[in-house]
């Protein structure tokens, strides 16, 4: 069993969140290996012509995604006692930007939550296969249970 040295958790704070970093903080704790966090706020761009422009709505309603998320993971930074440097609020597309935080702080293991998806929702992908395909290191899928 490798000896892990730094465990990236990656929270999309939807169900269950709190389950799987209660997990990561145990392994991490188990490996005495740091424990960072990361989430990412995916660019939402509405678009309304009549009212204002794409761009400008677009950026607002990001800006509040971005606010309400920085509040979770204050919340969530606190609870697993972690320190700013541990904590990456980041925007763009999640599997993305999950592994190239994890390359940057050197993770040698990703946390993610899974529903187990498959068939059509397989194909179409998700956050935690494209995490699982496409990461240098390993990946622990946590089962979420199915509500
Ligand atoms: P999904 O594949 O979208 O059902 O998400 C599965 C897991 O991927 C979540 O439990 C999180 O661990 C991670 N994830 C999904 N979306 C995000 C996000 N926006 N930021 C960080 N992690 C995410």
């Amino acid at each position: 069993m490798p000896n892990y040295q730094h465990l990236l958790l990656a929270v999309d704070f939807f169900d269950h969140t709190q389950m799987v970093a209660q997990k990561a903080k145990l392994l991490a704790d188990t490996y005495q290996s740091q424990l960072s966090v990361v989430h990412v706020v995916e660019n939402a761009t509405l678009v309304e012509p009549d009212f204002c422009s794409p761009l400008q709505l677009g950026m607002d309603f990001t800006a509040a995604l971005a606010d309400n998320a920085q509040q979770k993971l204050n919340a969530l930074k606190a609870l697993l006692g972690l320190a700013d440097n541990q904590v990456y609020l980041e925007f763009g597309r999640p599997a993305s930007e999950i592994i190239r935080v994890a390359n940057e702080i050197k993770a040698d293991l990703i946390v993610v939550g899974s529903h187990g998806r498959h068939g059509l929702a397989l194909l179409l992908g998700s956050t935690a296969n494209g995490v699982l395909h496409h990461a240098a290191c390993d990946v622990l899928a946590v089962r979420l249970p199915d509500d």
